[in-house]
């Protein structure tokens, strides 16, 4: 392993991560507290299949059947007859099932339940997991967030980012946050420099 020196740390990677790489400078309260922090996974499956849905509209369905692994579904229209389709399954990282089952069965419901193609109609599948997806909030949890951040954050490490900051939006909400905190430590820079 190769440890590089750094003078100013900009940090995107979850806050339970950081805060047990920092374990050595917070208290053993700010450690129990990251330790406790949940995030969901998720898997998903994409398609391009060929079908006769409305080329113009993008179609997005949610799902609350309690057999249903997926809770949405979206197709997009390519073009002559072609669509994507994204399938979102969420999981507890301590109940994740192998992915290849996981999308078959997706595609089970999709074609023998929703009847929305044929199996003949799938061109391709690709399918990923994508760790730490969502944040999971409980009651109080900004009041925790917010004490385990003061403690790690200072003028030589910023944190930015979904899971950094443990709060899901967009990138572009992501994306100021990093811009925030290259701006911060700018001005940290030239005030030293000033004062020197
Ligand atoms: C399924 C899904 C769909 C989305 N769709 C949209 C959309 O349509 N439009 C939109 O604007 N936003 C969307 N988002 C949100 C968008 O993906 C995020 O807001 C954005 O990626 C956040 O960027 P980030 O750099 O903060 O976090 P990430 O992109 O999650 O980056 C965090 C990085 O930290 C790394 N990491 C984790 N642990 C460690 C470790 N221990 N050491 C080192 N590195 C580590 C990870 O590998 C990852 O590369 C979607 C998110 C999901 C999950």
């Amino acid at each position: 392993m190769k440890t590089l020196q750094a003078t100013h740390i900009i940090s995107t990677i979850p806050l339970d991560k950081l805060a047990e790489a920092c374990r050595k400078m917070v208290s053993e309260e700010c450690l129990n507290m990251s330790r406790k922090l949940l995030f969901m996974d998720m898997q998903l499956a994409f398609f391009v299949i060929k079908s006769n849905f409305n080329q113009n509209e993008n179609l997005i369905i949610y799902s609350f059947e309690k057999h249903h692994r997926w809770k949405r579904l979206s197709v997009r229209p390519v073009r002559n007859g072609l669509y994507t389709l994204t399938v979102e399954a969420t999981f507890k990282p301590e109940d994740e099932k192998p992915i290849d089952i996981v999308v078959k069965e997706i595609e089970n419901n999709l074609i023998l339940e929703l009847k929305l193609f044929g199996r003949e109609d799938i061109l391709t599948r690709y399918n990923t997991t994508v760790r730490r997806a969502y944040p999971v909030y409980d009651i109080g949890f900004e009041n925790r967030i917010n004490s385990i951040i003061q403690e790690i954050q200072s003028k030589r490490i910023k944190i930015a980012g979904r899971q950094g900051l443990f709060y899901y939006t967009n990138s572009s909400y992501a994306i100021q946050t990093a811009i925030d905190a290259v701006e911060d430590i700018f001005k940290d820079i030239t005030d030293k420099t000033r004062r020197d």
